[in-house]
């Protein structure tokens, strides 16, 4: 075996390396700082099972999205710690209700690491909250998992759409006791970039970083802050979404997004979650009356699974039932992917190899002019100030 798939479309799900019973699949680091599996031919024996369990190589098995809505967490802390309406952790905390055990894997920002882990206990699922803009390393997790659905204990799963679809294709058969929440997404960046950009703000900030939020709303929603707090007290932030940030910049430009967020299979209504998360982009020019200034989720449910636990949650959320279609057009990534930047593979080239990112900044990349963006943080602010 040489390929498992395109590697252009590779996503890095880690569904191969976990299924060769060989070892002969080790995820690798590439020039661009992405995970990749690189197959050792001594050990491979051409069984084809990486090929077989590869969600680019099959046929994306979601299932079309059969109701949304459009809400928030009643809880102000949970609506306040999380990226948009607070609706994973309310998912959660009613998915564990009456389950003696369970396990609850996410994404967490672990010394400087986004990695998936599990928790077996709803107080410790915290360290999921909030969008974590990099790539997250799931290596070992989906046997880790395979072991415990077999062993009858309920898991639920989130993750970006390709992980979520790797991991059920890893599996091979549906299982009843596992739930998988996935989300509307733009694209991963790399972890390469993400651990420069950390090490560029400790050199400047002449400390160790204690905290880092990817958009902490001081401010609202909207105007969310890239904030990190450093062990010598001194805070940075910076806006997330208008362009202010260089980190957030690079991705929200598409300069640092791995090169299969472009032609993602999983930017369609089909979803391979129960539910799907996404932010209710657009629901201040639908339903302007509706109170988003701290977030709003869009909560979209395939299976019945997801419409269940969606019901369940009814009375701790404020929410109204609305149409996908409607927001078809402020969500982009629920139709097509991202495109990249014609000087993307330069720039990421830079912020790989030399972390300076305010020299970065000023070398070509494309971005908002600043009356737009100054624009644009005065009209939300706004926004932000009328609904309080
Ligand atoms: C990389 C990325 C891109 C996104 N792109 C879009 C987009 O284009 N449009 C849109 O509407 N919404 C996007 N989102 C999703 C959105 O920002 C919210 O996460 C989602 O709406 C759920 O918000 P919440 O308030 O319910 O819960 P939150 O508490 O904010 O959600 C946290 C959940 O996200 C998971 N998560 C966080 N970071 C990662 C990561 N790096 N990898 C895998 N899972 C992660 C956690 O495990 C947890 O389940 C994106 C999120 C991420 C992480």
């Amino acid at each position: 075996m040489t390929e498992i798939c395109d590697y252009r479309e590779c996503t890095g799900c880690t569904a191969c390396a976990s299924i060769c019973k060989h070892g002969a699949i080790v995820m690798t680091e590439d020039a661009e700082g992405f995970l990749r599996p690189v197959i050792d031919s001594a050990l491979c024996v051409d069984c084809g099972m990486c090929k077989r369990v590869c969600p680019i190589n099959g046929d994306n098995c979601g299932k079309e999205i059969r109701s949304t809505i459009i809400a928030k967490s009643n809880d102000r802390q949970t609506l306040l710690t999380s990226s948009s309406g607070g609706i994973f952790t309310e998912l959660c905390k009613a998915w564990c209700k009456d389950k003696d055990t369970y396990y609850i894997y996410g994404a967490a920002l672990i010394d400087g690491v986004v990695k998936h882990i599990g928790v077996n206990n709803i107080k410790d699922a915290y360290v999921f909250k909030g969008s974590k803009y990099v790539q997250s390393d799931v290596r070992s997790i989906f046997p880790e998992i395979q072991q415990k659905l077999k062993g009858g204990e309920h898991v639920l799963f989130s993750g970006t759409p390709c992980q979520v679809a790797g991991l059920k294709d890893f599996l091979i058969k549906d299982y009843d006791n596992l739930f998988c929440v996935d989300f509307v997404c733009h694209g991963v960046p790399s972890p390469k970039v993400f651990e420069n950009y950390q090490k560029y703000l400790e050199n400047k900030y002449k400390s160790r970083i204690r905290n880092l939020f990817f958009g902490r709303k001081l401010n609202g929603w909207i105007n969310r802050y890239f904030y990190v707090e450093f062990e010598n007290n001194r805070v940075y932030k910076n806006f997330s979404i208008t362009n202010d940030d260089p980190y957030m910049t690079l991705y929200f430009s598409h300069y640092s997004i791995r090169p299969s967020c472009e032609v993602c299979h999983f930017t369609t209504t089909r979803r391979n979650g129960d539910v799907t998360l996404s932010d209710a982009w657009g629901v201040e020019k639908l339903h302007p009356e509706f109170d988003f200034a701290d977030g709003a989720s869009m909560v979209m449910c395939s299976t019945d699974k997801g419409t269940g636990l969606v019901d369940s949650i009814k009375d701790n959320i404020c929410y109204f039932e609305d149409s996908v279609d409607r927001y078809l057009m402020y969500n982009p990534q629920l139709a097509r992917p991202v495109k990249f930047a014609s000087n993307r593979d330069a720039i990421l080239k830079k912020a790989v190899a030399d972390p300076d990112f305010y020299t970065l900044f000023k070398s070509g990349i494309k971005r908002r002019p600043f009356f737009r963006r100054f624009f644009s943080y005065i009209k939300w602010n706004i926004a932000y100030k009328l609904k309080k």
